[in-house]
């Protein structure tokens, strides 16, 4: 078959199913072209990145600076609810759409890409959901962003290493030391020989004062022998 005739044929489907499931940016709702998905390209171009480790803007660093011996911290773009990109978390979190979080990984993840901070990483470890808490939604959404980042990089994803034990309330309406003691001791490591020896990215999707990725990575220290932990958290949130 002539390439020509197979391409409009690839076409005819890729327009086929906009039509079945027509498709709109997340972040302005705007019609997305068929080679674009999730985000327009002005959106995409958009987003509100943090800059990562060693520039000049070590707002996020700030947050684990003295709490915990960690290796690097990154964190991907800034999040406020009233930003137009809130919503791609809102998707990923309560509307399951996983596609949205495997795309906001990828994102990451090509950016973690081009520098330093994943050179010597041996398996990412997204922050645990309670056991009751994933049956809910059906899905630990750091490992569906973990699962992006995987797919950029070809880092593993230990999932299964870390459990939260304990389940908390919601942290939304809490001061930073209520959020602190809330987190303290609600983890544990379930199977320690897959981390020990290992430098792991421990990944959070949203991370406000730091207090659950610093708990998670107290518990690690704690339990695991001979392990290195760098932070990253997809969304920083601002308030
Ligand atoms: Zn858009």
């Amino acid at each position: 078959m002539p390439l020509k005739r197979l391409r409009s044929i690839a076409a005819y489907f890729a327009d086929g199913l906009h039509l079945i499931f027509p498709d709109n940016c997340l972040a302005c709702g705007g019609h997305l072209r068929y080679s674009e998905r999730i985000l327009c390209t002005a959106c995409l171009l958009d987003i509100p990145l943090v800059r990562l480790t060693g520039s000049e803007d070590d707002s996020f660093e700030q947050l684990f600076i003295g709490q915990i011996p960690y290796e690097r911290v990154a964190a991907f773009f800034y999040y406020t609810k009233k930003n137009k990109y809130a919503n791609l978390m809102h998707e990923l979190k309560y509307k399951g759409n996983q596609r949205a979080g495997v795309f906001l990984g990828e994102l990451f993840g090509n950016q973690l890409k081009t520098t330093e901070f994943i050179h010597d990483i041996d398996c990412i470890v997204p922050v645990p959901l309670h056991a009751k808490r994933k049956r809910a939604r059906g899905y630990n959404q750091s490992e569906i962003l973990a699962q992006g980042i995987a797919n950029s990089t070809s880092l593993p994803i230990c999932a299964n290493a870390v459990e939260r034990s304990v389940n908390t309330e919601t942290q939304t309406k809490k001061n930073k030391e209520e959020r602190k003691h809330n987190v303290a001791n609600i983890f544990t490591v379930t199977n320690h020989h897959l981390l020990q020896g290992k430098h792991i990215l421990l990944l959070d999707d949203v991370i406000t004062t730091g207090a659950t990725t610093i708990s998670c990575a107290e518990t690690i220290f704690n339990q695991v022998e001979n392990v290195r932990i760098s932070i990253a958290g997809v969304a920083l949130a601002s308030n």
